[in-house]
C-alpha cells in the first residue's frame, strides 16, 4: 500500500538508515507544490490551487507520512490531512483566527490557563507536519519558533506561583520536534515544582514522524514520571507498523497513551471507519480520549460535519465495542468556553421514584430510586 514514488523521489528505501532517522525525515519534508507533484499525481489546476492556499497556511509533509498517501486518489484520507485545499482560503463569518480564544486566557506568554487545576504550556510553534485541520494555524502556520529561555522562565515562574496548577500539558506546535536537551530543560523545570502532580505531552509525532520516538528520548522522559501522553490519530490507515512500534515503546516506558481525534468530513465521519480506528488504537495500547467536533478556525467549513454525525457514531458504537475504546465526544465551545461533552441521550425520564433508561439496543428499563435518600 505504500506510495513508492516517495522512495524513488528521495532515493532511499524504507529500510534505509536515512528513512529511520527522524532528523533526515524532518529535513526532507515536502513544502512546495512542485516537490509534492513528484510524489502524488497533481494536475496543473491542483498545483496552482495548492500554491494559492499555501499563502494562507504553509505545508510540511514528512517523507514517512507522504509514503502513506494514495498517489492517485485526491480523496485519500491521509492525503486530505496533509495536502492543502483551495477550500482553506474560503473564510466564513463564524470562523476565527483563534476560535478557542486561547489568547484571552493567557496570563503570561505561552501559557493558557482556562480550567482551575491545569494549564496548557505552548513550548514551540514547530510541528513535524502541518495538518490542514489544525486549530492552532495562527500559531503553527507563520514560522517555526521555539520558546526562548527568558519566556520559558516566565512561564515556569507562573506555574510555580500558581499552586492550584497540578497538571501541566506541554503542547505547541509539537513539543517532540524539539531536541531532547531542550525538551528536558523544560520538563525538568516543571517537574521541580512541588504542586505539579502530573505532566502531559500532546504530540502528533507518533503519527507523522514515528522515527522521532527513540530510545534516548524515552530514557529521558521516564526520569520525569508521572508522565502521560496524548497523540492524534484520525484514521485507521495511520496505524502502521512504524506508528504502532512508537506507541508500544512509549507504553513500555510506563507512559499511558490517550488519543484525541477530530471528526473530519470525508475522512473519518462514519461508524465503520471510526470503529476500525478505535479498535486499532486499543490494540496499540492507546486509549481513545476525545473525539472533537471540528473547531471554527479559518477555512474549516469543508472539514466540518454536523453535530448529529458525532452523536450518531457514538451511539452506534456504545455497547457494541469495549467501553474503553469509545472516546468522549466534545465540542470545544467557541470563544473559550472549554470542552463540552455531547452525549447520546439514554435517560428517557427521571423523577423521585424512578429513572427510565434506554439501553444500546433500544430496550427500555426502569431503575427505581431509593426512598430514603435525602440530600
Ligand atoms: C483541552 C485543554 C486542557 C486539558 O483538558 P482535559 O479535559 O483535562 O484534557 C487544558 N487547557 C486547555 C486550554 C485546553 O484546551
Ligand atoms: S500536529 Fe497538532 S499543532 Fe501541529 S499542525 Fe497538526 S494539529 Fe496542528
Amino acid at each position: 500500500m505504500a506510495n513508492d514514488r516517495v522512495f524513488e523521489y528521495f532515493k532511499v528505501g524504507p529500510d534505509s538508515r536515512e528513512w529511520a532517522d527522524w532528523k533526515w525525515q524532518f529535513r526532507n519534508r515536502i513544502t512546495t507544490a512542485e516537490a509534492l507533484s513528484k510524489v502524488i499525481s497533481l494536475n496543473e489546476k491542483e498545483q496552482e490551487e495548492i500554491t494559492v492556499s499555501l499563502r494562507r497556511f504553509r505545508m510540511a509533509i514528512t517523507p514517512y507520512y507522504a509514503s502513506l498517501m494514495d498517489p492517485c486518489d485526491p480523496l485519500c484520507p491521509i492525503r486530505r490531512q496533509a495536502v492543502p485545499s483551495i477550500n482553506e482560503t474560503f473564510v466564513q463569518p463564524w470562523e476565527a483566527r483563534d476560535p478557542l480564544n486561547e489568547e484571552n486566557d493567557s496570563p503570561v506568554e505561552h501559557i493558557v490557563h482556562r480550567y482551575p487545576d491545569r494549564v496548557l504550556f505552548l513550548v514551540t510553534s514547530q510541528c513535524a507536519m502541518h495538518c490542514r485541520h489544525c486549530v492552532r494555524k495562527r500559531y503553527v502556520g507563520e514560522k517555526d519558533s521555539v520558546i526562548t529561555k527568558a519566556a520559558m522562565e516566565k512561564a515556569v515562574d507562573y506555574i510555580a506561583r500558581t499552586p492550584q496548577v497540578r497538571d501541566v500539558l506541554i503542547s505547541g506546535g509539537d513539543p517532540l520536534t524539539m531536541d531532547d536537551t531542550r525538551l528536558e530543560e523544560i520538563i525538568s523545570r516543571i517537574r521541580a515544582i512541588d504542586h505539579v502532580e502530573i505532566i502531559r505531552i500532546g504530540t502528533r509525532v507518533p503519527v507523522t514522524l514515528p522515527a522521532r520516538v527513540t530510545g534516548e528520548l524515552l530514557a529521558m522522559l521516564r526520569k520525569y514520571h508521572p508522565l502521560w501522553m496524548n497523540v492524534h490519530f484520525n484514521h485507521p490507515r495511520e496505524l502502521t507498523p512504524a506508528s504502532r512500534r512508537a506507541c508500544a515503546d512509549i507504553a513500555d516506558s510506563g507512559i499511558p497513551l490517550g488519543n484525541q481525534s477530530v471528526l473530519l468530513r470525508g475522512i473519518n465521519d462514519n461508524t465503520e471507519t471510526m470503529r476500525e480506528l478505535l479498535l486499532k488504537l486499543v490494540q496499540a495500547r492507546v486509549r481513545p480520549y476525545y473525539l472533537y467536533q471540528c473547531d471554527l478556525y479559518e477555512g474549516s467549513e469543508h472539514f466540518r460535519t454536523n453535530v448529529e454525525k458525532g452523536i450518531e457514531i457514538i451511539r452506534n458504537l456504545t455497547g457494541n465495542i469495549s467501553g474503553f475504546a469509545i472516546p468522549r465526544f466534545v465540542i470545544d465551545a467557541p470563544n473559550g468556553g472549554g470542552k463540552v461533552p455531547i452525549n447520546p441521550d439514554y435517560l428517557v425520564s427521571l423523577d423521585s421514584e424512578k429513572a427510565v433508561i434506554r439501553n444500546y439496543e433500544g430496550c427500555l428499563y426502569n431503575y427505581p430510586q431509593p426512598r430514603d435518600y435525602l440530600i
